[in-house]
């Protein structure tokens, strides 16, 4: 009897199994369908995230940037 992995929650149970027996995630057509979209859509946020965090990486550059030329800047004139 094969075994194959739960998309819902990774524990093994049989190839045959229309029904994880642990969380009920069901392997019907329809079912995957609804749990690819899913996955898709998980995977959209997670770009966007990535995109943000990329942006907010170079404002704090900017900032620490800025705040070593004014630090030099002070000590020459001053
Ligand atoms: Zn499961």
């Amino acid at each position: 009897m094969a075994l194959q992995r739960c998309p819902g929650c990774r524990k093994k149970i049989s190839e045959s199994a229309k029904l994880c027996p642990h969380c009920a995630f069901s392997f019907a057509e329809a079912d995957l369908e609804k749990y690819k979209a899913v996955l898709e859509q998980r995977r959209q946020h997670n770009a966007e995230i990535n995109r943000k965090s990329v942006k907010l990486h170079l404002i704090w550059f900017v900032i620490f940037a800025v705040v070593i030329g004014v630090a030099s800047w002070w000590q020459n004139g001053g």
